[in-house]
């Protein structure tokens, strides 16, 4: 196993090796857990990313087969691209007919539209439609008309979603509505692949799609896993260091996907109360949640919200907990990660806060 993909499993931000000290003292442990018995590793692409997942179990490598084709199963119920997969075919009916899908899809877009409503709809699955007047649906980049956004946002509203879960189906109200579960399918996968793998025996493992990150207990000598928060601006660097178990930790960010055009970035994170790319003075989000699922809708709705609502939001609720990075180079990590969460960024100019709930 070489050195690099020794980091890019460990550490949550998939950054490389840079030499410092700190980095050095994780790479030096990770070499060590190689090491251990019965643990095993897989890389892959899919869900338009790359995952990679650590198994620590005796029978890793079917384990390992199970998960992949678990991911591979979903892809095809939920991409928005794939042929015949379910979404494309509600999309493709969409102010025809209902159409009936498997539990799996079901369950995603009823969590989707719920974390709409709990958002106030920062986070909307049917923002699809200017989504792709963007181009990022196809990877054809352009700035739309402003005409083009306005005409397209009234097709973006969850209560034109209709789930019937008695009838297992979903309808879209308006023809040339979309849904698109870009934004929770990775967090909804990375659920469903815990439960697998715990329901095999599985007690120590460390599943990574892309962004999203989901442990499984601790690691087997009982020490916690450790992931980094990456520094939006430096894909060599990170912010932080996360020492977690039994839990799944998500980040946006607009460094992640984005096109420039004319000297200006536009990236993938559109806020759906102006279809324009979410400018919130954020340059990323990072979800600390037990519900992958959860976790993935919330980073993409706090990032659309920016640190005064999201930080409100926070207060409202108890599941969860987040770091925020500012383009004002802030750090502000929420109070249940106190002891959890190490602040690095201080050599990179960045400072530090915890936000507390009083
Ligand atoms: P990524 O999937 O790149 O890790 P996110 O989880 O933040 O990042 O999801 C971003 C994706 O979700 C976009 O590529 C797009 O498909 C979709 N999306 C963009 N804006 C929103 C939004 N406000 N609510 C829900 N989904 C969104
Ligand atoms: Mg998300």
């Amino acid at each position: 196993m070489n050195l690099k993909k020794l980091i890019a499993l460990g550490l949550a931000g998939c950054f490389l090796f840079s030499g410092c000290a700190e980095q050095r003292a994780v790479a030096q442990q990770m070499l060590e857990n190689s090491k251990q018995e019965n643990r095993y590793e897989s890389t892959s692409f899919a869900m338009d990313t790359i995952m990679t997942f650590t198994i620590i179990h005796e029978d890793g490598e079917e384990l390992l087969i199970d998960a992949e084709q678990e991911v591979r199963r979903l892809e095809n119920l939920l991409s928005v691209t794939i042929d015949n997969s379910e979404v494309k075919q509600i999309n493709e009916n969409a102010g025809n007919e209902p159409v009936r899908v498997s539990a799996d899809t079901l369950a995603l877009l009823q969590a989707g539209k719920e974390m709409g409503a709990a958002t106030g709809n920062a986070f909307d699955i049917a923002i699809s439609p200017v989504v792709k007047a963007w181009g990022f649906t196809e990877e054809e980049h352009s700035v739309p008309a402003q005409e083009t956004i306005d005409a397209l946002l009234t097709l973006t509203s969850l209560d034109d979603v209709t789930v019937d879960v008695e009838n297992s189906t979903v309808y879209l109200e308006k023809e040339g509505m979309a849904v698109d579960l870009g934004g929770i399918a990775k967090g909804y996968a990375s659920d469903k692949l815990a439960e697998l793998l715990k329901g095999k025996g599985v007690e120590s493992a460390l599943l990574s799609l892309g962004g999203n990150i989901c442990a499984i207990g601790t690691k087997p000598d009982g020490s916690l896993w450790k992931t980094a928060v990456q520094n939006p601006l430096d894909a060599n660097d990170y912010v932080g260091l996360l020492e977690v178990s039994d839990i799944c930790i998500v980040t946006s960010g607009g460094y992640q996907r984005y096109f420039e055009q004319n000297g200006k970035q536009y990236h993938h994170i559109i806020d759906p109360a102006t279809g324009w790319p979410a400018e919130s003075g954020l340059l990323s989000v990072t979800i600390v949640c037990e519900s992958g699922t959860k976790a993935d809708a919330l980073s993409t709705a706090l990032f659309v919200m920016g640190l005064d609502d999201a930080l409100k939001y926070w207060k409202t609720q108890n599941d969860f907990d987040a770091i925020f990075v500012t383009t004002d180079g802030e750090v502000v990590a929420t109070e249940g990660l106190k002891d959890s969460f190490q602040f690095e960024g201080q050599d990179n100019d960045f400072t530090y806060r915890l936000a507390e709930r009083g």
